[in-house]
């Protein structure tokens, strides 16, 4: 007998940026570090990669920024984005919801891979560890939605299988999205409506995996 039974809507959600406040620990380390060099304050961050703007700024700037965020700790020691983790726990024992972290290691990944674990199990506790989904293209996983703070988020998959919801983030907040992106602009945003009515529209696809032989 074949039943039509309600699949899960997936949602994958970044981790810098969204979950982690990788911008204002880079800022914040770069500083500390390097108190006599120029800096870029978070409300003139402009493009995702911190270190081109510093590139441009001077060009030796670009490897004193790599060398913060390439340095023991740091992912460790990163603050939650406000209203993170009281989202993520909500939204994982919502119904008819699943919930993965997908995030996209350094390419110098030694302290960055271990690192990003223990701040999972740390925040938000070994069950979330569970759902981890550690890639450097975000293309190929599957999922129906991506609250991702990347702008422009590429892959060997042309059509990716999740809507890309572009997370606020202080270097793409002056960016206009055409329409019909979806912004999510902190997590004291509407993120259940979006998750809600993703919801309903995987449910009601005859053509999605709903179709279960029983
Ligand atoms: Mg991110």
């Amino acid at each position: 007998m074949v039943t039509r039974r309600a699949r899960p809507v997936r949602v994958l959600v970044d981790m810098d940026g969204v979950l982690a406040d990788f911008e204002a620990g880079l800022l914040q380390g770069f500083r500390r570090r390097f108190p006599g060099e120029p800096h870029v304050p978070l409300d003139e961050r402009r493009g995702f990669f911190a270190r081109e703007q510093y590139r441009a700024l001077r060009p030796d700037l670009a490897d004193k920024l790599a060398s913060v965020y390439e340095a023991p700790s740091f992912f460790l020691d990163l603050e939650p984005i406000p209203g993170a983790l009281d989202a993520m726990r909500e939204m994982s024992a919502m119904q008819d919801t699943e919930v993965f972290i997908c995030t996209s290691p350094l390419r110098k990944y030694h302290h960055c891979v271990g690192e990003k674990y223990r701040w999972v199990e740390k925040h938000l506790g070994p069950q979330f560890v569970e759902r981890i989904i550690l890639t450097r293209d975000k293309t190929v996983v599957l999922g129906d939605l991506l609250i991702d703070d990347k702008d422009t988020i590429q892959g060997r998959e042309e059509n990716p299988s999740w809507e890309h919801i572009l997370f606020t983030c202080c270097h793409n907040q002056h960016l206009a999205l055409p329409p019909p992106r979806r912004r999510l602009l902190s997590w004291s945003d509407n993120w259940r409506e979006i998750i809600g009515s993703k919801r309903e529209a995987v449910q009601q696809d005859p053509a999605g995996p709903g179709l279960l032989q029983e």
